[in-house]
């Protein structure tokens, strides 16, 4: 065994003298030695050949020429598929999406196997040999060098999954950082665009809702039409409507080979009907009656891939029912919490078995991960931990396609980092993860990075040993007691302190160091909001900063509504500054006639609406909220007092369900018995997408005098046709009742 070992090192020591004698000069001395030759019909492959030149002429000031329709020669870099038949080079082991790189024969070859693949060989090229670190949206670093030689490559590179999807501001902004991370777009494969939720496009609601609603879910008792509704799946014509349609998309587009046929975005919206249910209790799911009707589809068009969700309702599998091998399986695990990996908690695991289940009769899965804070894309979102486990999860459960929702938004917390190391290990999952995050935080941060690795790894640290979970809807309010304490707070912001002052003096990485920073400004606000005994000018002055920043970098939004940083600074000032005049209702006791829902009966009776501080844009703290009926209660203010004003607030976040209501009337009395009518206020229905606080006030002309205030709220109660939840009952939320 010893002498066998000694024997093939000999060997391994022979091969890599004889291939580095063979390396491969491309400039010398500022003058290029060789040129770009590409396939006369491959768009790809000319942008390829664009990168490189342009790489090279930026590293050495040499520019290759590009010429095409010639037989490359010795010297030469060959991008595309060419007939050069050399001793030990062929395509087989390039998979889809894959490339190889190769200096065999004297020529560098750069092939792929699809559409894009030998762009990203040019990047692998650029990247692991030359030494150039693609950051950012036109952030990249290279060494200018008056030579370029490679040494002797032959290297083959595929990917663990054959669709790669991170909708980052990045690739959104930049066309060279999607291709340079190898990143792919639902509009380059889908047809048509027709990706995810596309029931009421293929079927609108508004066409045929009217006389025809057996086409749309039956339940709660009748058939519910509507944007966000689902369709009967078992009604024979609209197999038929949505055939036709199908059709006539795939021959406008005749380049795509997959289009998305999935239920429209909204919970429990599933027919019902008697042939319906009957499939999905068999079944099990009902994800049953869907899959049955995707594989008639795809029985009907077989050299077609048809892609579905199985996301809330139907996440997991049927019992009987197998997909056919071209139904794509496209799962989400929106509800799963991120402190640990998917298989390490309850939210998960409920996921890992759908994964599994659907796993045992498919190979066609496309996974839609999330890595992001939804309602607050400021927020600290410490999942670096969890990246590696879950990609490596997917990967061995038949996982193709891989989507992962993050970095949306500029400004939201360490985006750059998150994209690029996810990018990186949905190409190769067993990538050493510590070795590449300290790559890129030295490549973007410089001399800031070590603090900046320290401050992950302490708020990872202080996540996990919190016991709390990480949610996408959380705020930073969570975690005001776990790992945004007081204390850690303190350190966070010490050690990026230390990072800005290591790169004192450099413009470009100062900004970033302290664009990182805004997660921390953000999280401070938001936690100074729920703190009665802050000082109103150190909360004015920290909210000044941080709208000097959020200005001063350009950060657009801060929420999947696309609320404004600019908005959020001014409804602070207008409902969150520490008032020194506290309002007449402080401290009131409200008692409820029409209670809340569930938790909220406690939560409203220990003060939450008269206790001086508004809630924030979700719901999951200060706010009271009423599902699906109208609410009612009194305020005593414990005494008779002289006002002239009632106001309370409501919240508009449509994506919760959480709808304003129609109609606040307000009566007031002196001994809690007789009420007179004081004043009300309705409002005209709202559909923006936005979140909103709306205060419903009435103010009289004169001063009343009053000990009782009634507050009567005529709620939505149940959520309109063109909502998602149509059909199901609708909650709204209240917080603080100002009496002045
Ligand atoms: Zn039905």
């Amino acid at each position: 065994m010893k002498k066998i070992f000694a024997v093939f090192a000999v060997f391994m020591a022979t091969v890599a003298v004889a291939t580095a004698a063979e390396g491969f000069c491309l400039v010398q001395g500022h003058k290029s030695r060789g040129r770009i030759v590409v396939g006369a019909n491959c768009g790809a492959d000319s942008v390829a050949a664009a990168l490189l030149q342009k790489f090279v002429d930026r590293i050495s000031g040499a520019r290759l020429p590009i010429i095409s329709g010639v037989r490359p020669a010795k010297g030469d870099v060959a991008i595309g598929d060419f007939q050069l038949p050399v001793d030990g080079f062929d395509k087989k082991d390039i998979k889809p999406g894959g490339f190889r790189i190769s200096t065999l024969g004297g020529t560098l070859r750069i092939v792929g196997n699809s559409d894009r693949s030998s762009v990203y060989g040019v990047a692998e090229l650029l990247e692991r040999y030359l030494g150039v670190e693609y950051l950012g949206a036109g952030e990249y670093t290279f060494t200018p060098s008056r030579d370029i030689v490679f040494p002797a490559i032959d290297i083959t590179d595929n990917p663990a999954f054959s669709y790669r999807q991170i909708p980052s501001y990045m690739s959104r902004e930049d066309a060279v950082y999607k291709l340079w991370h190898r990143l792919e777009t639902p509009d380059d494969v889908f047809a048509g665009g027709y990706w995810v939720h596309t029931f009421d496009h293929l079927l609108p609601s508004d066409v045929y809702g009217k006389e025809h609603p057996e086409y749309y879910s039956w339940f709660r008792g009748k058939r519910n039409p509507g944007k966000a509704s689902q369709w009967c799946l078992t009604n024979d014509e609209v197999f038929e409507i949505v055939s036709a349609r199908i059709d006539s998309i795939f021959r406008a587009n005749p380049g795509s080979k997959i289009i998305s046929v999935s239920q429209n975005d909204g919970n429990y919206t599933n027919c019902q009907c008697e042939k319906c249910k009957a499939i999905d209790d068999y079944e099990g799911s009902p994800s049953g009656s869907l899959i049955r009707f995707l594989n008639k589809l795809a029985s009907r068009f077989p050299d077609k891939q048809f892609s579905t969700l199985a996301y809330l309702y139907t996440m997991h599998p049927p019992k009987h029912t197998r997909p056919l091998p071209n139904v794509n399986i496209m799962l989400c695990d929106i509800d799963c919490d991120r402190e640990v990996s998917l298989t390490e908690n309850a939210s998960g695991r409920d996921f890992v078995k759908a994964l599994t289940g659907w796993s045992a009769i498919s190979d066609n899965i496309y996974v839609w991960d999330y890595a992001i804070n939804f309602d607050n894309y400021l927020s600290p979102f410490p999942n670096f931990h969890i990246l590696q486990p879950n990609i490596r999860l997917f990967r061995d459960n038949h996982v193709t396609m891989h989507h992962c929702q993050m970095s949306s938004s500029l400004g939201t917390n360490f985006c750059e980092l998150r994209s690029w190391l996810a990018a990186k290990l949905m190409w190769n999952p067993d990538a050493d993860v510590d070795a590449l995050m300290h790559r890129f935080l030295n490549g973007y941060y410089g001399a800031a990075a070590p603090y900046l690795y320290r401050y992950i790894k302490m708020m990872e640290g202080a996540l996990l040993g919190s016991g709390s979970r990480l949610w996408i809807y959380d705020s930073p309010v969570t975690f005001k007691e776990g790992m945004l304490r007081p204390e850690l707070l303190t350190r966070y912001a010490e050690l990026v302190d230390s990072a800005e002052k290591a790169v004192a003096g450099d413009d470009k990485l100062q900004k970033r160091v302290r664009r990182e920073r805004l997660t921390l400004q953000y999280s401070e606000l938001e936690i100074l909001r729920t703190r009665r005994e802050s000082a109103p000018s150190d909360a004015a002055a920290k909210l000044s900063l941080f709208e000097s920043r959020v200005n001063e970098f350009g950060v657009t939004t801060l929420n999947e509504r696309n609320n404004s940083p600019q908005e959020y600074c001014a409804l602070y000032r207008q409902r969150f500054m520490p008032s020194a005049m506290p309002g007449k209702s402080l401290g009131a006791q409200v008692t409820f006639i029409e209670p809340p829902t569930g938790k909220y009966v406690v939560m409203g009776e220990s003060g939450a609406l008269t206790d001086g501080l508004f809630g924030g844009s979700t719901f999951v703290e200060s706010w009271v909220g009423w599902e699906g009926k109208d609410g009612s209660l009194t305020v005593d203010l414990g005494e008779q007092k002289e006002f002239t004003s009632v106001s309370t607030d409501f919240l508009h976040q449509l994506g919760a369900w959480i709808l304003l209501p129609q109609e606040v009337n307000y009566s007031i009395s002196v001994d809690g018995t007789h009420y007179t009518a004081f004043g009300g206020y309705s409002l005209p229905e709202d559909r923006s997408p936005q979140v909103k606080y709306v205060a419903f006030s009435y103010n009289s002309t004169s001063p009343v005098t009053a000990r009782y205030i009634r507050v009567d709220v005529k709620g939505v109660v149940t959520c309109p046709e063109w909502h998602y939840g149509v059909g199901h009952p609708c909650w709204f939320f209240m917080d603080e009742i100002t009496v002045e």
